[in-house]
């Protein structure tokens, strides 16, 4: 066992807390909230993620897992700190590092015995560093020892429990290789394949990968768009180039693109740094552009569709920026809702577990619906935004029959256009052949 304090409980770091706890040792998980802290010792979770609240109230139950704001208190025993705070955009694109930076501070002025600092958010090149310098100028005694060792994550909210117990890798960056070496020692549970580095290659890994996939979803996305004008179906074109492992099957899936609290500030995040370096980071700003037309080209297709969008009404399912969360951060929906409201079209909407973060991303503008046939009630159009798999199994006769003219906008691709076509209704995929001409006028 292990004592270990964890900083921030938000998707990474409620995860790390509660994970670490399942594995047997004693975790503090430390947020500036009170309510939020109050609640999850409680067991009450402020973001769904799924298995997560079993996990959380089997370790508080257990006593190996606490919640609290105080720092002298989650730093009391601590041999290990987590840093797993946000680290949002800031004005330029650059990572915004002021959460870090406070929480490096506040750790500081309560070392009192050695300690690894460990650094979980995804940080620019050279943060590692920073913080052992945030931390040198605040500690309280200069003797007392202390290591930063950058440990990135690669979960992904909606499985997050899952990843975080069965990961492909853990990186570990440090310039002590000790002190990495004893943060590896926390994972040997997982069996997972270790990769120890200095801390700027860590810190570049969960860069580089990032950017990858968000290159790879961009990649299939401009093959749909050319696949659209010769006729090509995108998504038998990924299957073909999926099965060689060369390339493999992940993240080619053509559809209205990246969102999310990760890929949106990453991409952004290193092309800022790669600028400010000297160099010209041209295929991460083509990726970024790729993606942000995605939305665009979905909305530009539904005008096609309808001759115009004032005074239609739109239904949208599925808000959060993916399945299995209730994470709307840069979700695609909020960018195509906003666009069509824009031009004067009424929105009437529905997600499984994202309704109350919509409402606050997107305010009253939208109707809110209790469910997918509400959503399909007199609507011009339904367009599928995020593919939940409740929206897999729809009765399409009846959403058919609920709507004012049965347009369907597929915007990941889940439906067989086909089968669709031959329920009568007017499908549009995302890089499934030609597109068609002509509209459903009004
Ligand atoms: P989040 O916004 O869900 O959670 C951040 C948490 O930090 C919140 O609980 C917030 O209250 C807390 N916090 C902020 N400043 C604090 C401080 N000074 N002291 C104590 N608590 C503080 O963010 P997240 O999605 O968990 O992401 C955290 C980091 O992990 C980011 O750098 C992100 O890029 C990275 N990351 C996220 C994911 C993901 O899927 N969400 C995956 C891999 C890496």
């Amino acid at each position: 066992m292990k004592e270990i304090c964890v900083i921030g409980v938000g998707y990474v770091g409620l995860v790390t807390g509660a994970c670490l706890a399942d594995l047997g040792n004693h975790v503090v998980c430390l947020n500036r909230n009170k309510e939020k802290s109050e609640n999850l010792q409680k067991g009450i979770l402020p973001i769904y993620e799924p298995g997560l609240e079993e996990i959380v109230r089997r370790n508080l139950d257990a006593g190996r897992l606490s919640f609290t704001t105080s720092y002298d208190e989650a730093m009391e025993d601590a041999a290990f700190v987590y840093i797993a705070v946000g680290t949002p955009s800031g004005d330029s694109g650059e990572a915004d590092l002021a959460h870090v930076e406070a929480a490096a501070t506040d750790v500081a002025r309560r070392i009192h015995n050695p300690l690894v600092i460990i650094n979980k958010s995804t940080v620019p090149i050279g943060t590692g560093d920073w913080v052992a310098d945030i931390v040198r100028e605040h500690m309280p005694d200069p003797d007392i020892s202390f290591s930063v060792v950058s440990n990135p994550e690669f979960l992904r909210e909606g499985s997050a429990v899952y990843d975080w117990m069965n990961p492909d890798r853990v990186v570990l960056g440090s310039t002590n290789r000790e002190a990495a070496e004893r943060v590896a020692e926390l994972y040997y549970p997982l069996h997972a394949e270790m990769i120890i580095t200095d801390l700027r290659t860590a810190e570049m890994i969960k860069y580089a990968s990032n950017a990858f996939l968000a290159t790879k979803i961009s990649f299939i996305n401009e093959m749909a768009n050319i696949c659209e004008r010769l006729g090509a179906d995108v998504k038998e074109v990924a299957r073909g180039m999926g099965t060689d492992q060369r390339i493999s099957p992940h993240f080619l899936g053509a559809g209205i693109g990246w969102g999310g609290s990760c890929f949106p500030k990453d991409v952004k995040a290193l092309a800022h740094m790669a600028a400010t370096h000297g160099t010209h980071p041209q295929m991460l700003r083509a990726v970024m552009e790729i993606n942000y037309d995605q939305r665009k080209r979905f909305v530009t297709k539904l005008r096609d569709l309808l001759g115009g969008l004032r005074g239609k009404t739109v239904g949208i399912l599925g808000l959060s920026f993916k399945p299995n969360t209730d994470d709307m951060r840069d979700a695609p929906s909020v960018e195509i809702i906003n666009l069509l409201r824009y031009e004067g079209a009424g929105i009437q909407a529905y997600d499984p577990v994202a309704m109350e973060n919509a409402r606050r991303a997107l305010g009253n503008a939208v109707t809110y619906c209790d469910d997918p046939y509400a959503v399909a009630d007199g609507a011009d159009a339904l367009l599928l935004v995020s593919e939940w798999n409740e929206f897999k199994q729809l009765d399409m006769e009846r959403v058919k029959g609920l709507m004012r003219h049965p347009v369907l906008l597929d915007g990941r691709n889940i439906y067989d256009p086909e089968r669709m076509r031959g329920l009568g209704f007017t499908y549009r995929g995302m890089g499934r052949g030609y597109d068609g001409e002509g509209g459903v006028g009004s």
